[in-house]
């Protein structure tokens, strides 16, 4: 039996046939549509290239951005806002003529890689992603937890913690709320934040390499980045303490991170010492793939 995985992401999506040890057979993928029944139909498109490739049907597993409400069983939280409101998994199974899985991006990283990745043997392992947007998912014992209300891991909806000075009252964010992690954390928010303060434009990978040259302004940008990003882990510590991170999304490439994350964390943890593990995704852009995949048998 092989499994399928698909990634539903903001502009492409992408689907694997992985064989019972986690090897590809295949990978294709296509853009994001931009609409609803044509989303549908590339994703059963890109599923039936990916067995064709493979030469066997699998079982499907679906990651994608936002999350399934277990009330109603509609999409909710996802940036491709289309997908909002819509019974995404029912319509996708129809379309199939099979069932179908589906959880939430951050929570098939998480599931990848304590399954066979940066977290692999941890106990409690929480991944996140820093991207053009953030998530987070969680891992325990090699279960997802998904939560009593499917919010289970979900982390970059909630404030940023301690905020001060320019901090405050913050940057609306698309989900209706104020001063939200993913204005702050994601790619999105350090562009944003180095634009307001330095009044210059520039993007995240412009930054990073900026900040390296020793540009004062992309040094400001990326020492704010990590004391935000540390205080935001922090928090996660200080209700699960686990005992690996794994981040994933492009921001994850940034190898200064997990030099100094743990300097910066350090002061807003709730204990005398502490030690974790902060690593990058093993499985980098495949962990999507890879984890919605395994949502059979997690
Ligand atoms: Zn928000």
């Amino acid at each position: 039996m092989i499994r399928i995985g698909v990634d539903f992401g903001g502009t492409k999506i992408e689907a694997a046939a992985l064989d019972q040890d986690g090897r590809f057979l295949s990978r294709v993928r296509q853009p994001n549509p931009g609409d609803y029944d044509t989303a549908i139909r590339v994703v059963c498109d890109l599923i039936q290239r990916a067995e064709q490739e493979a030469g066997a049907k699998g079982t499907v597993g679906v990651g994608v951005p936002g999350s399934i409400s277990p009330r109603t069983g509609l999409m909710r939280n996802a940036n491709s806002v289309y997908l909002n409101g819509r019974t995404f998994r029912e319509d996708l199974a129809t379309a199939l003529g099979r069932d179908v899985h589906m959880a939430n991006d951050a929570n098939c990283l998480a599931l990848s890689e304590a399954v066979d990745g940066a977290a692999a043997g941890a106990r409690v392992a929480f991944a996140i992603i820093i991207g053009t947007g953030c998530g987070g998912g969680l891992v325990v014992d090699g279960q997802l937890v998904e939560g009593a209300n499917g919010i289970g891991g979900e982390w970059g909806h909630i404030p940023l913690p301690s905020p001060q000075g320019a901090e405050l009252p913050g940057t609306e964010c698309w989900c209706g709320q104020r001063n939200c992690l993913e204005t702050w954390v994601s790619g999105t928010g350090l562009r944003r934040d180095f634009e307001r303060v330095s009044g210059r434009s520039m993007n995240g990978e412009g930054i990073i390499h900026a900040a390296r040259r020793g540009d004062a302004d992309a040094v400001g940008a990326m020492d704010r980045y990590i004391d935000r990003l540390g205080r935001a882990m922090a928090l996660i510590v200080n209700i699960l303490d686990p005992d690996v991170f794994v981040l994933g999304g492009g921001l994850s490439n940034v190898t200064e991170l997990y030099e100094r994350l743990p300097a910066a964390m350090r002061p807003h943890v709730f204990s005398d010492g502490w030690e974790a593990k902060i690593a990058p995704a093993r499985w980098g852009d495949s962990s999507g793939v890879r984890g919605a995949a395994r949502l059979w048998h997690s």
